[in-house]
């Protein structure tokens, strides 16, 4: 069975012997040792200002909201996991979608400003599968409009955008290492933001608003534990091996599904993608559903991602978004990952290519 991720996993006796030094202390959570070089290792890879390791890549969300006094209207994108909208209803804030546009299929940055009223406080945008959105344009209407900027980068770890991490952009990003993302710690995320006042507050947010005896804010609880960053230390080490192996399957994708009808993402020069996902997108969602029923059939297991577009759920007053609802009727994830073998790999094209050429 070939499932659209499998998890990377250190050698099991690495990860033991990262964990006896916990085991040691007695110390397994609280900002222990491991997390706090977790913390540091990944401040240096990313080369971001502060970074602090958190216990998922939702909270974080809620967090960078709360931090930056958001309560209104925040424009956001309709194509994204649906944690970066209920990110949003859940700190009783008001999501406005923008529509996507269909080339990097993130917020297209075109319509941002018709979308703005005297209530927009901040715009939330996800660099969707890991590729960055339009950060300039992005940053040029937030500050034309005062407007606070959020990037939900959960997919985007080791994404660069004219050579520096893209979480180095907007007032504050943030990341997810859950185990289907392409860096994990089982279960984790981050939040990162070069404003040290900021970070101060996100620190204290983190570990229910005291240091000690001192009850200077309200929080809550989005600590990680030392058993979460001995896995983030272990696979922190093989990160770069990681995406050079996920780039070597990215391009062979590439190469032999470039002359069909699916469209694919197109890499520009200014970025250094992750290569975490291979999304391509179907002329109609039929040829998507029959890709999908013969991948099955051969026990390849891709998924519909991202499906439903966000604006279309059914808790939310409905706003059109034309372009994103069309195109997360017909984007498909191929199975991507560490292990994916080239065998593999040519059962899943000869697959894709079998259902094209029959429907030319
Ligand atoms: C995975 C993901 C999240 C949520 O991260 P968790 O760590 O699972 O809470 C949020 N936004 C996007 C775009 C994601 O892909």
């Amino acid at each position: 069975m070939i499932n659209v991720t499998k998890t990377f996993l250190p050698p099991f006796e690495e990860y033991t012997a990262m964990l006896k030094k916990a085991w040691d202390k007695s110390w397994i959570t609280n900002d222990g040792g491991l997390l706090q070089e977790l913390e540091r290792k990944l401040t240096e890879y990313l080369g971001v200002k502060n970074l602090l390791v958190c216990s998922n890549g939702t909270v974080v969300l809620q967090m960078a909201l709360k931090a930056l006094n958001i309560t209104g209207e925040v424009i956001t994108t309709p194509f994204s996991y649906v944690a970066t909208t209920t990110a949003i209803l859940w700190e009783n804030c008001k999501p406005v979608f923008v529509d996507i546009n269909s080339s990097n299929l993130c917020i297209d940055v075109t319509k941002i400003e018709a979308a703005i009223t005297d209530k927009t406080q901040a715009i939330l945008a996800t660099h969707v599968y890991g590729y960055p959105c339009n950060i300039e344009a992005i940053e040029k209407i937030a500050a034309k409009n005062r407007l606070k900027v959020i990037y939900d980068g959960a997919q985007a770890f080791g994404t660069s955008y004219k050579n520096k991490s893209v979480f180095n952009f907007g007032d504050i990003s943030t990341c997810s290492f859950h185990a289907t993302k392409i860096f994990h710690t089982g279960e984790g995320g981050c939040i990162v933001t070069s404003d040290d006042k900021l970070n101060d507050q996100l620190q204290l947010y983190r570990s229910f608003g005291h240091r000690g005896d001192e009850y200077s804010t309200m929080g809550i609880n989005a600590k990680n534990s030392e058993l979460h960053a001995a896995m983030g230390l272990c696979n922190l080490k093989y990160i770069d091996e990681i995406v050079q192996k996920q780039k070597e399957h990215w391009l062979l994708y590439y190469s032999l599904l470039k002359n069909t009808k699916l469209q694919l993402l197109q890499i520009d020069d200014s970025t250094g993608y992750n290569y975490a996902y291979f999304p391509v997108v179907f002329p109609t969602e039929a040829e998507l559903l029959k890709a999908v029923s013969m991948l099955n059939a051969n026990h390849i297991f891709p998924r519909r991602y991202f499906y439903p577009s966000l604006n279309t759920l059914k808790y939310l007053n409905y706003q059109p978004c034309p372009i994103s609802e069309s195109i997360a009727h017909r984007v498909l994830c191929l199975p991507i990952y560490y292990d994916l073998t080239n065998q593999e790999m040519d059962l899943i094209i000869s697959v894709m290519l079998s259902v094209q050429n029959n429907l030319l």
